[in-house]
């Protein structure tokens, strides 16, 4: 008989109890980039996306996409070190090096295995590696898996974090932190977290898929922003599903951490290539992310209009000035009802609750597009406004 089903089935009806089930929304149709989606035959207003600049329709990324496929097929075949790295992905890794102005950039299929190849090939046993409580799971997984000494420093504290080096022991130090944080939109201090880890010898990993082709001039990410050179911050982790527009991650950095990585990462060698059209429509929009700054300057302008009407209406939000505007809420049922609450106008606003979040903490979490218009904004406005009591309790992290 099987024990395992009715076992997972009492696991399943503690999650709905305690307000964290969570139903997937299958999107029926999407137009404006991500910025509009059919769901159950609902046309929404959708502020979900991590599409920062607009880029996954655009028309050169989807050109490019299309004439790959025609050419390379669509399956890349075979893992990089087998047969499936073809002269896209190439192409793709050394415009990506010199984009982050870095020696060497190598391509993974998602940032999750990034993040997992980094930690868990430079640290084990005997090693140490410190993290921001709130960075994201797949660095926390990443830690625990690689066997290192592993401590969470509160949130940005950066004199938290000191006394923490003070008692390293043998072996290497490693640093890391989410460039912008993906729950709360702030921004790590890279600065300060640069002089401290060059004055412990420690290293510092800065995994920057939500700051990257949104922050600093040229779209370099929080280590522009910050005034950073890339000596300072000697590992570095951008993801290609979110402002680009695309899929995947990549680790850019020297050349002796990326051969390194290449040899011995197991997230990176034992699975197959993305597909070599992915690489190829990356390509492109790399090149929009350069070319096009009015949409770096569009989405941090609906950032701001934001921010205006929210203090408008005496909403608490967080310390954030990237396009993830969090409002929270509290309850898993607060959060819940409020994101029910918008849907029921034609705004799609998901709820994040726990273990996403810390508990207490569930929120709605809003991002913002270049390729929303100022009118989808104030709409935005409009029905947050409707929303009832405790939408001032927001801001408690
Ligand atoms: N790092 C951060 C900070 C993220 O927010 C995410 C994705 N949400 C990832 C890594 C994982 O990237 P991917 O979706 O490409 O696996």
């Amino acid at each position: 008989m099987d024990q395992l089903a009715p076992a997972l089935e009492t696991g399943l009806r503690g999650l709905a109890d305690a307000g964290r089930f969570r139903q997937r929304q299958t999107v029926e149709a999407r137009s404006a980039a991500t910025t509009r989606a059919r769901v159950d035959g609902a046309e929404l207003l959708a502020f979900c996306s991590n599409d920062y600049l607009g880029l996954a329709d655009h028309p050169r990324v989807v050109e490019a996409f299309v004439a790959a496929a025609r050419e390379w097929g669509v399956g890349s075949g075979a893992s990089h070190l087998v047969s499936g790295h073809c002269r896209e992905h190439h192409a793709l890794e050394e415009e990506l090096a010199a984009f982050t102005r870095r020696e060497r950039a190598l391509l993974f299929s998602t940032g999750y295995m990034a993040n997992l190849a980094v930690v868990t090939t430079l640290l084990g046993r005997g090693d140490r590696v410190h993290m921001d409580r709130l960075d994201h799971a797949s660095l926390l997984d990443a830690g625990l898996a690689s066997g290192a000494r592993f401590s969470r420093y509160p949130h940005c504290d950066v004199a938290a974090l000191a006394a923490r080096l003070e008692r390293a022991g043998g072996g290497r130090t490693m640093v890391v932190t989410d460039g912008v944080f993906s729950m709360d939109g702030d921004i790590a201090p890279l600065a300060s977290l640069a002089a401290l880890c060059r004055s412990h010898e420690a290293t510092l990993f800065v995994d920057d898929a939500h700051g990257l082709g949104v922050l600093g001039a040229s779209g370099g990410g929080s280590v522009e922003a910050a005034g950073l050179e890339p000596g300072d911050v000697p590992i570095l982790v951008g993801t290609l599903g979110k402002a680009l527009g695309t899929s995947g991650a990549f680790v850019a950095g020297s050349q002796p951490l990326v051969e390194t990585l290449l040899q011995r990462a197991r997230s990176y060698i034992y699975t197959t290539a993305p597909p070599p059209a992915v690489a190829a429509a990356t390509r492109a929009a790399l090149r929009l992310v350069q070319e096009e700054t009015w949409r770096r300057e569009r989405v941090l302008a609906h950032v701001e209009r934001f921010r205006r009407g929210a203090a408008g209406l005496g909403l608490a939000l967080l310390e954030s000035q990237t396009p993830i505007q969090p409002v929270v809420l509290g309850s898993e049922a607060a959060a819940l009802d409020a994101s029910e609450a918008l849907r029921s106008r034609g705004l799609w606003v998901p709820a994040i609750r726990p273990p996403t979040v810390p508990a207490g903490s569930a929120r709605l979490r809003i991002t913002l597009s270049a390729a929303h218009e100022d009118s989808d904004v104030d709409r935005l406005l409009e029905a947050l406004a409707t929303l009832p009591a405790p939408r001032h309790a927001g801001g408690t992290q």
